[in-house]
């Protein structure tokens, strides 16, 4: 008999779009960390379905919160020319955790289309088109936000994208301010450079960035959509150097796994807004809001950005050991808090580990090729954690692979 295992996978690929280069695993539920298929084989997930599950799946304070507020109301009568409860809760809330600079959000629902608004809003507010990004940045799928990603892959099918786009070397202030001219309205970067294979800055860059644009009176967008909300151990991957943007980009951990992004800016540039400028059927969904607050209501109450530093230093130093043992595989270790990439000699040596942990019952992720990231959810079980880990490090220092590889 055909397992269930294949019968969902044959109708996926029979219709699904074939832009994805998908495991085999068939999900049925998931807990925490934890996810079962089909077949009731339990895996670890190290991946927080890719940077979101803040709080793990199914935590039942945020399914708590959402059931109540589906029973209430899904979607405002008159869309956003009402108001609603979760909406004013989770934009009060947001600017408060903000830096206090950052006064008005705006809710979007995912992160590409946060990229969308900042891109209007810069052009809107210095009346210029131009973009400074980095090379081996990543910003979303979207036309806008492919225009200002730097790597050739997400663009060269799609062009012409939008014109005025400049893309210099990441971790180089003079690189940015070399690249700035009379058409440029912002520099967009972001504070770990995440799809790009979990790149940390060198330590100054941001505020470096900080002044350059208060230099050339152009605004500084953070894509924080990986990095914010907790994911470095900081409520904002920025908040390590203290530095502030003018418009701060929210995705991924925001809603923790409820689909919504957020735009977070200063009063300066919410003071070139006009009524009309921009909307969305479902930007700010009580749905979504009510997910948003609930999020980082959790975060706070449980100090778990401190836990997401410890549960990080765990992920590093078994990394580290393993890195002793097979010094030749694991070039480079690099993140803070529970972004964490471990660049191997090679493209292959990743996805044979990948295919064997999932074998061996964890998920990992493998980003750019040769980097493995490990990015839990940020309350991760920390046994749970340690248990993953000690399955990468036995896969790793395990003699089949070396022979294959
Ligand atoms: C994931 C990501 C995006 C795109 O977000 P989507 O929700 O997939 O549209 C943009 N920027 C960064 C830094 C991201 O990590």
């Amino acid at each position: 008999m055909e397992s269930h295992t294949d019968t969902i996978i044959e109708k996926t690929e029979s219709h699904f779009f074939p832009v994805f280069n998908r495991s085999p695993l068939v999900v049925d539920k998931a807990s925490g960390c934890l996810v079962w298929d089909v077949d009731g084989k339990e895996y670890i997930d190290l991946t927080s379905g890719w940077g979101v599950t803040t709080l793990g799946h199914s935590y039942p304070v945020l399914i708590q919160v959402i059931s109540e507020q589906l029973g209430l109301c899904m979607q405002a009568p008159n869309c956003n020319l009402s108001y609603t409860i979760p909406q004013a809760e989770a934009s009060e809330l947001l600017c408060e955790i903000s830096p206090p600079e950052l006064t008005r959000v705006f809710f979007t629902n995912c992160g590409s289309e946060a990229v969308e608004g900042a891109i209007k809003l810069a052009r809107r507010a210095k009346n210029k088109p131009g973009f400074i990004a980095c090379r081996n940045g990543f910003h979303g799928r979207t036309l806008g936000a492919a225009s200002i990603t730097g790597q050739e892959r997400y663009r060269a099918p799609f062009e012409p994208l939008l014109p005025g786009m400049k893309f210099v070397e990441f971790g180089s202030c003079a690189a940015i301010e070399a690249a700035i001219d009379e058409e440029t309205a912002a520099i967009i970067v972001e504070p770990i450079q995440g799809e790009g294979g979990v790149i940390v800055p060198p330590a100054g860059y941001l505020n470096g960035l900080r002044k350059i644009a208060h230099r050339h009176d152009i605004l500084l967008i953070f894509d924080e959509i990986q990095t914010g909300i907790g994911r470095t151990g900081k409520m904002f991957g920025a908040n390590h150097e203290g530095v502030t943007p003018d418009i701060l980009l929210l995705g991924k951990c925001l809603g923790g796994g409820i689909p919504v992004g957020a735009i977070v800016i200063t009063e300066d540039v919410a003071a070139t807004i006009e009524k009309g400028d921009h909307g969305g059927t479902f930007a700010g969904n009580p749905i979504a809001c009510a997910a948003v607050v609930s999020v980082i209501r959790e975060l706070l109450a449980h100090r778990i950005l401190e836990h997401c530093q410890k549960a990080g230093d765990i992920v590093i130093n078994s990394l580290r050991e393993i890195q002793h043992s097979t010094a030749e595989k694991i070039v480079d270790i690099r993140g803070r808090g529970l972004l964490i990439g471990c660049e191997l000699s090679s493209d292959e040596l990743a996805s044979a580990i990948s295919n064997q942990c999932l074998e061996q019952g964890v998920i990992i992720n493998v980003v750019h090729g040769k980097v493995i990231r490990i990015f839990p959810a940020l309350n991760v079980d920390l046994s749970l954690l340690e248990k993953g880990m000690q399955t990468i490090a036995n896969i790793m220092g395990s003699s089949l692979l070396s022979e294959d590889t």
